[in-house]
């Protein structure tokens, strides 16, 4: 039923006067890099809210008529993506749910732990639910209260905010929400904070009064011309409807525990995105320069592969003193990651995606830095490239551990038995990857990379200890599919 998992990104601006189509375009358009596979946002004008989402990247689903049709002060939009079998045009976001005086809006990033149960809670029978985030815009839409004829517009006006306060402490999972009515956004964050998501303010002008900005991430407020104000807390929620916003607290204390994605640090998030204070892209370049502290090795060139590794890259060329060089040239066109099917399919993705500079590499003793290993595909095929390139020795090394466990909580993982570290030993992934050596860095050596003392984190991903229970299907030869809820390593 609800298996669709969202690495998503969100955002929401409310700027009366300005032209927040266009605004949430170029906030969009910054965090494509969360979400691929389609992209939708929802307008209001105080009376009528329009969506507008299809299938597909942000520039094909909007174009200058399009945006230019839909008015209004406040907006919220989405980027998605999840594995390919269950992209679909029902689960592309914003969620719209039309009750109350006009309805409200829904956009999710993040993964919930509970949807079995919440489904039921919401009388909701097998199959109806497309996503967990339509879910739980099916549980905020029970709480409206009925929409008699009486009612003012002033008493409808805290009703999805009441309807919040009602469900949220019911959700569990991750979940950085962006939410619009007629005449408000909100933006929630999960009492762990697993997914990012962050404030900014529009200065006020000669023309335009000020405005407010919530995003998965800070660059879609640099590219608005917003000022980075901070990141909503983990179990905040941010209400604004004004010149001022209100921050409300809907979860009980002892369910905040900060737990932000370590591997937004590591892959997800843009380099130059803040995150728990600092910008990303140093975090990055440090992962890489004590990666060079652990197993020193002769080289002569140091070589990220484009783009996520070459931070790290950076960093590693530094803390050895080896030269930093460019080895292989990605084509800019092509998204972040070639998404197919099949594991041959995936492979020549990596052809079309990137191609060695021979010059460089050839005869050479190449240490190639890159951020993680998931299933191999795409390691495996440039570590064949760069060897038919002429490369004399390859040494890999990772800017994470080992990635051994599927993530719940909002990255699109695959499942145990494809997680290339879950499934060999270290000696079998260097035989595989057909590379000389081969170094992961430590988890002691990541925390300290990211720099943010007393900070909290989710490293399921690398430990396999799940903060949150989850839900695990977990299908057994020859019997039915159980569930299994577990509250650190499922099996
Ligand atoms: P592979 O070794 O074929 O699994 O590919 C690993 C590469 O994919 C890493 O170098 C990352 O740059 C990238 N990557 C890591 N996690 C993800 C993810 N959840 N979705 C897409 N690409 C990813």
């Amino acid at each position: 039923m609800m298996d669709a998992k969202e690495a998503c990104g969100v955002f929401g601006v409310y700027a009366p006067g300005r032209p927040v189509a266009h605004l949430t375009f170029d906030g969009l358009y910054a965090l494509q890099h969360r979400g691929q596979e389609s992209a939708g946002m929802a307008v209001s004008d105080g009376d009528l809210i329009t969506v507008m989402k299809d299938m597909g990247l942000v520039t094909t689903v909007f174009d200058e008529r399009k945006l230019s049709g839909l008015r209004g002060h406040l907006a919220i939009g989405h980027t998605r993506y999840s594995t390919a079998g269950s992209s679909d045009w029902i689960n592309a976001q914003p969620v719209f749910r039309g009750v109350g005086r006009t309805g409200f809006g829904l956009a999710h990033n993040g993964n919930l732990t509970n949807t079995d149960a919440l489904a039921e809670q919401a009388n909701m029978l097998p199959g109806l639910v497309s996503s967990d985030s339509d879910l739980v815009a099916e549980l905020l839409g029970q709480q409206f209260p009925p929409d008699l004829p009486e009612r003012t517009r002033a008493e409808h006006a805290a009703d999805l905010e009441q309807a919040l306060i009602e469900v949220l402490p019911k959700v569990e999972g991750a979940f950085s929400f962006v939410l619009m009515d007629a005449d408000r956004i909100i933006g929630v964050r999960d009492p762990n904070g697993f997914r990012p998501l962050c404030l900014g303010r529009l200065d006020a002008t000669d023309e335009f009064d000020q405005g407010w900005v919530l995003a998965s991430e800070s660059p879609a407020l640099d590219v608005i011309g917003a000022t980075f104000i901070r990141e909503l807390e983990p179990g905040e929620m941010v209400i604004i409807d004004g010149k001022e916003i209100r921050s409300v607290r809907p979860f009980p204390n002892e369910r905040l525990d900060p737990r932000l994605c370590i591997f937004e640090f590591v892959y997800f998030a843009r380099p130059d995105t803040t995150l728990y204070g600092n910008e990303v892209h140093g975090a990055r370049r440090r992962m890489g320069q004590l990666l060079a502290t652990q197993r020193p090795v002769d080289g002569d060139l140091v070589m990220g592969v484009p783009e996520s590794g070459v931070p790290a890259a950076e960093g590693y060329a530094l803390g050895s003193g080896i030269p930093y060089g460019q080895g292989l040239v990605k084509n800019r066109y092509i998204g972040r990651t070639f998404i197919a099917p099949t594991q041959a399919e995936r492979a020549n993705g990596v052809r079309r995606k990137l191609n060695p500079l021979r010059e460089n590499i050839a005869g050479k003793r190449v240490i190639v830095v890159d951020d993680s290993i998931v299933r191999g595909t795409t390691t495996r095929a440039m570590v064949k490239m760069l060897r038919e390139a002429g490369a004399a020795e390859i040494h890999l090394r990772i800017s994470s551990p080992p990635f051994q466990w599927p993530c719940y909580y909002g990255i699109d993982t695959p499942d145990r038995t494809e997680l290339l570290a879950a499934i060999k030993t270290l000696d079998e992934i260097v035989e595989y990857l057909d590379v000389d050596s081969l170094e992961y860095l430590t988890l002691e050596h990541l925390v300290q990379a990211i720099d943010a003392p007393g900070a909290g984190f989710c490293d399921a991903c690398l430990t396999g200890n799940y903060p949150v229970p989850v839900q695990v299907k977990v299908e057994l030869t020859g019997r039915p599919t159980v569930t299994v809820a577990a509250g650190s390593a499922p099996a």
